[in-house]
């Protein structure tokens, strides 16, 4: 398995989009890993984690061809997470050459339901003077468009599922993170590699260390959210502390193969240090650090 981490930073990015703080003003200096985009993932060339506001830029920074792209898993609703507008430039029009396969987008209802609702408006505005649409589409009318134009499909999952997704077996976890909503944290499977993409949460519940236990399978890539590095509790995310007892719930439960590669990644700037400080934290136990353009052949 192949994962590229398009983008490893939180919702404001790292540095931040509006912000001169003394983390933002450090990590523009040192440049290079301490840059962060909004987080994303994709796995080998079929499967993306996410789509985030900076999809467009990073496909181009690190040469990932989108088009390829048959399944995507958001994790939440969040907007670093799902930036519906994009994917507009699916249709026809904003093509010229080529054929574009379908892409099913799979995420909690939340998540579904905003793509959905937002993808109504851009739909307006994109196809309401053509089609002479004087009212918004119904739901049914937003879905046929989404696959007529789009080659698009959705498809609400809850925790707890085992998903064929493409080629994959996908396995949701309850993430700890925005509440109520049903946030989603995924094992994806090729059926050689386990990569356990655990972001955003805080501390899991009881449940989800069982229900990892109950697959029977052990991981080989983690990426766990250390969002809230030095913040005290964390809350729905992982601060340095609560991820690195994470990090040791995972190792006392038997959950990880010998050869592991256990990553921090979503880094706030609001809350944790740039890309050279976490590494001086978690390099003692034995953790590596997510940064844009990391590759991970596993
Ligand atoms: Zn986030
Ligand atoms: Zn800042
Ligand atoms: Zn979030």
């Amino acid at each position: 398995m192949r994962i590229t981490f398009l983008g490893t930073g939180a919702a404001e990015a790292y540095p931040a989009l509006f912000c001169n703080c003394e983390r933002c003003q450090r990590a523009r200096r040192l440049g290079g890993r301490n840059l962060r985009s909004r987080s994303s993932a994709l796995v080998n060339d079929d499967l993306l984690v996410d789509f985030g506001p900076d999809a467009a830029a990073q496909s181009v920074r690190f040469n990932a061809d989108l088009t390829r792209v048959e399944n995507l898993l958001l994790t939440h609703s969040h907007m670093d997470h799902l930036f519906t507008y994009d994917l507009i430039h699916r249709k026809l029009d904003s093509r010229r050459d080529g054929t574009l396969g379908r892409m099913t987008v799979w995420g909690n209802t939340n998540s579904i339901e905003k793509f959905e609702e937002q993808m109504r408006d851009v739909l307006m505005e994109t196809f309401g003077e053509r089609k002479s649409l004087l009212v918004k589409p119904t739901r049914e009318e937003v879905i046929e468009e989404l696959g007529e134009y789009l080659h698009l499909q959705t498809m609400a999952i809850e925790p707890h599922q085992s998903l064929d997704v493409g080629r994959y077996k996908v396995h949701t976890i309850h993430a700890h993170h925005k509440e109520p909503e049903l946030c989603l944290n995924y094992v994806i499977d090729d059926g050689e590699t386990r990569l356990l993409y655990g972001t955003d949460t805080g501390t899991w519940h009881e449940a989800e260390w069982e229900y990892l236990e109950s697959l029977g399978v052990k991981m080989d890539v983690v990426a766990l959210d250390c969002t809230v590095g030095l913040k005290p509790g964390g809350g729905g995310h992982h601060s340095n502390e609560s991820f690195l007892e994470a990090h040791a719930e995972f190792v006392s439960r038997g959950l990880l193969s010998p050869g592991v590669r256990f990553f921090a990644h979503h880094f706030s700037h609001q809350w944790n240090l740039p890309y050279d400080d976490v590494v001086a934290i978690m390099a003692p136990h034995g953790v590596e650090v997510t940064y844009d353009g990391l590759v991970v052949e596993q």
